[in-house]
């Protein structure tokens, strides 16, 4: 089965082929041109143009081709939501308050421990569904919410499940530091990580830690990239969300595949960050729901970062599942280009997931993972809230076709 998208007002390609990344201050190198693409049997790229004789064409007149979207920060799976507590937020009430009435991480790793695995997977596979209909064609899932070794080690499982059940390809991450468990110090807390990880890492990718002044601290980073290294993981961290904690130059020593949230990094840390292969993944709905500070993503695209954009979805701080709409609040709030906002939830969000040579890009040879917008890319920014996806591919089959948009698909 042969495919041929034809007549694209906008392929959004690379500037060179094999790219492991692109630095945000080349985003102006990708090219925006009309064309078409050709899809093989085996459901990678073949060549970047159209063929006559496929056996299915898409139609793509007045249509952006983008790469799927990849959304490399997310906190699926977990259960049930955290609403009055948001309505307590945004009304102004204290956050101990909040903690006091039972909110906050604690309320989800309870709920989730209440949930039985039926119940979790049900609710995270609608959300996948939801966000396979905004573009996400590959997504991360973390743990974090078990707050114990059984509990750690089922979330995992059940992440690993939902991959299996679900249209899109998904990666794991364990966040075994996300908040000291009641009855530990973080020290306390880190043996037991420690403990965990062997069999933690049969199903995880990455390690993932919460550097804050109410969560772990610059020494348990340390130690969490000791053990990533050790136990060949990636090290990604949750670092400079509310304070300013100088976790940068620590992260760099173990040579972090990213840094997430940096809303409060210090001003020092912006250069040495834009010098290294450690992406910095920006949280702008996070941001956005929580009035954070904004992270400096225009210091850090000048310092030559490798910029990613992502939801962190989650019941608590960013329950937004569209990177449609993450885009439009970064383009907004940290003044991106269309071009810079693409890549940072494509290429760039691949290599923080160690994808980036599978997918990522449309060049050929990578896998075919494509998503099909109803307009010029410039309008996923512009037209806050509206979904701009028609359709979206795995591997050149048609996973999410709109109604409106069907009849762009003929197959012959
Ligand atoms: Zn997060």
């Amino acid at each position: 089965m042969t495919t041929s998208f034809d007549n694209a007002a906008q392929v959004v390609t690379p500037p060179e082929p094999n790219l492991p990344y692109l630095r945000a201050n080349r985003a102006g190198e990708l090219h925006l041109d009309p064309g078409g693409i050709t899809v093989g049997e085996d459901g990678r790229i073949a060549m970047l143009e159209p063929t006559s004789n496929a056996n299915i064409h898409v139609d793509a007149t007045g249509c952006a081709l983008l790469p799927g979207l990849v959304d490399c920060h997310t906190h699926l799976p977990f259960a049930g939501w955290r609403a009055q507590e948001y309505d307590m937020k945004v009304t102004g009430v204290p956050y101990e308050q909040i903690a006091k009435a039972g909110g906050g991480i604690a309320s989800s790793a309870r709920a989730l421990r209440e949930t039985p695995d039926d119940g979790v997977l049900s609710q995270a596979r609608g959300l996948a569904g939801e966000m396979l209909e905004h573009g996400t064609t590959t997504f991360e899932c973390k743990s974090g919410y078990g707050l114990s070794r059984e509990g750690e080690l089922r979330s995992l499982k059940l992440a690993t499940e939902l991959g299996r059940s679900v249209e899109q390809p998904t990666t794991r991450t364990a966040l075994l530091a996300h908040a000291i468990p009641t009855g530990y110090t973080a020290d306390a807390w880190m043996d037991e990580v420690e403990a965990m990880i062997p069999e933690a890492a049969e199903y995880a990718t990455a390690l993932d830690i919460f550097v804050e002044s109410i969560a772990f601290g610059l020494e348990h980073l340390d130690r969490m990239g000791e053990l990533a290294d050790k136990n060949h993981l990636l090290l990604r961290a949750h670092v400079e969300q509310f304070s300013t904690m100088r976790s940068v130059p620590v992260a760099l020593r173990h040579n972090a595949r990213s840094l997430d949230h940096l809303s409060a990094i210090h001003p020092d840390d912006i250069t040495p960050l834009g010098a290294s292969t450690t992406a910095a993944v920006l949280l702008p709905g996070a941001e956005f729901m929580g009035v954070e500070a904004t992270a400096p993503a225009r210091a850090l695209i000048d310092a030559g970062a490798i910029v990613v954009l992502a939801t962190d979805a989650n019941p608590g701080t960013s329950p937004i599942f569209s990177l449609p709409l993450i885009v439009g609040l970064a383009v907004r709030k940290y003044g991106l280009s269309a071009r810079e906002a693409l890549l940072a939830v494509t290429l760039n969000a691949a290599y923080v997931l160690d994808l980036s040579s599978e997918l990522g890009s449309i060049e050929p040879g990578k896998r075919a993972d494509l998503v099909l917008l109803d307009a010029p890319a410039e309008h996923v920014a512009y037209r806050l809230g509206h979904n701009p996806v028609a359709a979206a591919f795995v591997a050149g089959e048609p996973i999410h076709v709109r109604p409106d948009a069907a009849w762009r698909i003929t197959r012959r």
